[in-house]
């Protein structure tokens, strides 16, 4: 028999009639004949109730509880999930991630996975058992609890997937798939059938949260074969897969978008070699992730250097970069919350011209200001001002005709 992994995410379990729902569900998957373990996420909501409520009592609470505190969420879930399965008659057990031995690295509250002990898995499976298990948590080596991320039960259930090599693992949340923008914000936006790794993991890092970066990162390196479907209704769903020909011949796949962003500027640097090096040394050694960089260079043998950085980094990043302030010798530091970063995402932009033109026209006619750009093979991404994300997005799906059935062909 075959292994398959079910994840289900925080508002497909968010109150006990949707948990029996999800339980009608794997039961049937367990009738198929499928050997059936499942990951799931808390209850929708409570992990924002729980950091809330650790922030009532702390500014800044120490990681290590923030980690104990946060884990309990997905605790809840299982053993209701457990519950309402057993009441539909088929036997099931919940674990936690120290129970299977998931065991991570020691970064509290983005640890990562470092391997998964299947043993107690295979001999639940094994007795007949439906295995629920929690997402996002695991234990470190030192024998601490730790959380994976905010959105890492995606995460989790692939790792899982991979290492007891299942046949498939199937994530189901509150949409029927992936679509070419997020439906929130986009109307007319379509659901794919299929798309790469390569761009899911693009579009995943770009804003659209509907998988965990991470997840899709393992289902590639592992060949996982992934699936993003409804809880709610019947359906398809979207096939995360490899690049195939019929793919290649799709131009645009999706636009995202992420406001989650920053940027600082260093004006009136020295230009001088070095100068650069010394600043992304600091912020790297402070394990602050930049993004996109660019550096104008004036007439009077300095510099001006903007770069963007997630927002919940600027406070610490504004920190290091003051502190090598006379060092490195700009003459000021700016900061800029108000901003977004607009991304146009597909693989076949490796093959055809022009689509940067055009997503850069559609601003542009919008009256949409581009402050920084950056490309890759397969995406380009533009810092806009942050009010005017949501019209942006708009505009470039409507340029590409992501909406219309066979736009790309
Ligand atoms: P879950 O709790 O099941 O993990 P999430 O809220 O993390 O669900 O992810 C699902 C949400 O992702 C959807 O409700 C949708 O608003 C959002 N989303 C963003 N971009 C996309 C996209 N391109 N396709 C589908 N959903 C998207
Ligand atoms: N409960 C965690 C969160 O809300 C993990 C997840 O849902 O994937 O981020
Ligand atoms: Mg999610």
């Amino acid at each position: 028999m075959g292994i398959i992994v079910q994840k289900y995410g925080g508002t497909s379990v968010a109150d006990s009639q949707k948990i029996k729902n999800v339980a009608k569900r794997i039961t049937q998957s367990h009738k198929d004949g499928n050997l059936v373990v499942v990951v799931v996420s808390a209850m929708g909501g409570s992990t924002d109730q729980l950091i809330n409520l650790a922030l009532e009592i702390s500014e800044k609470p120490p990681e290590r509880e923030l980690d104990m505190l946060l884990s309990t969420g997905e605790q809840v879930s299982i053993a209701l999930l457990a519950m309402a399965v057993s009441e539909l008659g088929f036997q099931a057990i919940s674990l936690t991630g120290n129970q299977v031995g998931i065991i991570t690295d020691g970064f509290y509250s983005n640890a990562r996975i470092k391997s998964i002990n299947n043993d107690r898995i295979h001999s639940e499976l094994n007795q007949g058992k439906v295995v629920i298990l929690a997402g996002f948590q695991g234990i470190s080596i030192d024998d601490e609890i730790t959380t994976l991320g905010r959105g890492a039960s995606d995460t989790t259930a692939v790792a899982v997937a991979a290492s007891l090599n299942a046949d498939r693992c199937e994530i189901y949340t509150d949409v029927d798939g992936i679509y070419t923008s997020d439906p929130r914000m986009v109307e007319s936006a379509r659901k794919l059938d299929q798309i790469t790794y390569d761009e899911m993991l693009e579009m995943a890092g770009l804003g659209a949260k509907v998988l965990h970066s991470r997840c899709v990162e393992l289902a590639k390196k592992f060949q996982v074969p992934l699936s993003v479907r409804s809880s709610f209704h019947e359906g398809e769903g979207t096939i995360v897969t490899k690049e195939n020909k019929i793919m290649e011949e799709v131009v645009i796949s999706g636009v995202t978008s992420d406001k989650d962003q920053a940027k600082i500027s260093l004006i009136g640097l020295p230009d001088t070699p070095g100068v650069a090096a010394e600043i992304f040394q600091a912020l790297a050694d402070a394990s602050i992730n930049i993004d996109m960089i660019i550096q104008n260079a004036s007439q009077d043998g300095t510099a001006d250097l903007s770069f963007t950085t997630a927002e919940k980094d600027l406070d610490k990043t504004i920190e290091i970069v003051s502190e090598i302030k006379e060092k490195t010798g700009f003459n000021n530091v700016n900061k800029d919350c108000n901003i977004a970063k607009v991304s146009v995402i597909g693989i076949g932009m490796k093959s055809h011209v022009g689509i940067a033109s055009k997503a850069f026209r559609a601003l542009a006619d919008a009256e949409i200001n581009i402050q920084m750009i950056s490309t890759s093979e397969i995406k380009i991404s533009c810092v806009i001002q942050e009010d005017q994300t949501e019209n942006a997005v708009q505009i470039i799906h409507d340029a590409f005709e992501l909406g219309q059935i066979d736009s790309n062909a």
